[in-house]
């Protein structure tokens, strides 16, 4: 287009039209709201509905989610679809410790997100072992309802990367904890700040 081609108001529309200004973190989560990387890991009967999320009825690749990762070091999502047993957690925890920071975690069906039906001592709810940023209710949950989670975090990711439970639970990072340290960081955290 040559200078004076457009009169002053059809210029000004022009670049409304064509050009957007952002930040480089907004662009930044937008990107990454929108090309998770799911972990190739299932754990009971909720993974038979997980993995037809990548069918073609559902089809996640029409979201930028379809490359589940056979490494938890390419991954960065973690669908925890099925129960997850007490001697099962520290494995699915090791897992979630080797995933790409930031990653994020989904509780998918009653089991993982509460023992579900399995209300005895061998199952344990997965918030108890690591941070879960969306569950998905359900017995299954059906495969529509893992993708509303799944849009749920991608929106949670678009508008507030932090999420907020980071915040609340000092849990920026995941690297792993051994207890003497655990306490260390417990009395740091509660400690009130100089001066306050
Ligand atoms: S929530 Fe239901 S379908 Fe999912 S793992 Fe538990 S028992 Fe199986």
């Amino acid at each position: 287009m040559l200078r004076g081609d457009l009169s002053d108001a059809d210029m000004e529309q022009y670049v409304q039209e064509r050009v957007i200004t952002t930040t480089l973190d907004r662009a930044a989560n937008w990107a990454r709201g929108n090309s998770l990387f799911p972990a190739t890991f299932g754990l009971a009967c909720c993974a038979i509905e997980m993995m037809s999320v990548v069918g073609a009825r559902l089809d996640i690749a029409r979201f930028g989610f379809e490359a589940f990762r056979a490494s938890p070091r390419q991954a960065d999502l973690l669908i925890l679809s099925g129960r997850v047993s007490i001697k099962m957690a520290p494995i699915v925890r090791r897992i979630y410790d080797q995933m790409l920071d930031p990653k994020y975690a989904i509780a998918m069906g009653a089991c993982s997100s509460s023992m579900g039906v399995f209300n005895n001592y061998a199952i344990v709810p997965a918030d108890k072992f690591l941070p879960v940023d969306v569950h998905v209710p359900g017995c299954p949950p059906r495969p529509e309802a893992l993708m509303h989670g799944i849009l749920k975090l991608r929106s949670m990711v678009h508008s507030d990367p932090s999420m907020g439970w980071r915040e609340r639970y000092g849990a920026e990072r995941t690297v792993e904890v051994l207890p003497d340290e655990g306490e260390e960081l417990l009395r740091s955290s509660t400690e009130e700040p100089a001066g306050a």
